[in-house]
């Protein structure tokens, strides 16, 4: 049960004096987007609007389409901020799930199980937002039983949050630790934090109350990556897809792909939209997509793509600023 207090909330936007309201939403949460438009138009007398693409992160902040809507105040919902210089007062709502006391301590009692049996004593722990609040309660509890527990905060984030495109929070422990802890629910962050670091990754669910490991998952998915990288280094055509979505627009590193690309005769375009999906991309004659915007397009939607789509550090590989021991330590 995701917490959003809705009063206090009416109440900034009355102090604020917001005439028309924009909101936008993570899919899982657009279902409170009546409820929520309700109250606070009863409650303040502004009128609220709903953007109804589905928003993955802060990183696609519509303040500048709110802006020229003539809206007053953006509400973010889901995220916490990530690039700053809003073009319009933007309130973020990070939208916590409410602790289960019950399913809490039953998966942490499991994870310390499994540490032990694994005799690992030391573990460095990440979460996405919603679930920082576990991640207080999983880091204590693991501490009084004697285990170590490095966390650490990156820049822009909270204490122990780590994003898809943003493990910077750990780095420092990571180093440290026999293994990583993953507090939330999907595969995606634990995928990432496995990639990134090269260690064990256990994934605490609070919301299910289950502990689960990545298992043969991460080795699968380097084998994929390193065949992608093989295939690139044989392929003519280049497809550089870029975003215009604020925190993921990376076009700057898109033409510096395209030049050394060219270096080593290889043809390349870059096409340029919002949502990066793969119908934009059929019959065009592309051997290989090199992805600048999210790093969940590479991870989870490749396969929807007619060809394989590489990330920029698997792109350097192939012009060669970087070899594959640099992004992949192979067993
Ligand atoms: S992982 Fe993707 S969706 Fe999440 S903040 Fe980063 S760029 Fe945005």
């Amino acid at each position: 049960m995701i917490e959003i207090n809705i009063s206090k909330l009416a109440e900034e936007i009355k102090k604020r004096k917001a005439k028309l309201v924009a909101m936008q939403f993570p899919d899982g949460l657009k279902t409170k987007a009546e409820e929520i438009a309700d109250q606070i138009e009863k409650e303040t007398g502004a009128k609220t609007i709903v953007f109804a693409e589905p928003c993955f992160g802060a990183c696609d902040l519509k303040d500048r389409e709110a802006k020229e809507l003539g809206a007053d105040l953006l509400l973010h919902f889901g995220h916490s901020a990530l690039i700053g210089n809003e073009k319009l007062p933007t309130i973020y709502i990070e939208a916590k799930y409410r602790v289960n006391k019950e399913k809490i301590k039953k998966a942490i009692k499991k994870l310390e199980e499994i540490l032990k049996k694994e005799r690992i004593q030391r573990v460095a722990i990440g979460a996405t937002v919603q679930y920082l609040e576990h991640t207080k309660i999983v880091s204590e509890e693991l501490e009084k039983k004697g285990f170590g527990v490095l966390s650490g905060k990156g820049e822009m984030l909270a204490s122990y949050q780590v994003l898809g495109c943003n493990y910077s929070g750990m780095e420092k422990q990571a180093d440290k630790a026999q293994a990583l802890v993953f507090v939330g629910d999907g595969r995606f962050h634990a995928i990432g934090m496995g990639l990134e670091f090269n260690k064990k990754v256990f994934i605490i669910n609070p919301s299910s109350g289950t502990v689960n490991t990545l298992g043969l998952e991460k080795e699968k998915l380097v084998r994929k990556r390193i065949s992608f990288i093989e295939h690139a280094k044989d392929a003519k055509k280049f497809g550089l897809l870029v975003s215009t979505k604020p925190g993921q627009q990376n076009l700057k590193k898109a033409l510096e792909i395209k030049e050394e690309l060219e270096k080593k005769e290889k043809k390349s375009i870059i096409f340029i939209s919002e949502n990066i999906l793969p119908e934009h991309y059929i019959g065009l004659g592309i051997d290989v997509f090199v992805n600048t915007a999210c790093p969940r397009i590479a991870l989870d939607d490749e396969s929807k793509f007619n060809a394989p789509v590489l990330s920029i550090e698997e792109c350097e590989v192939v012009i060669e600023k970087k070899k594959i021991e640099d992004l992949f330590i192979l067993d």
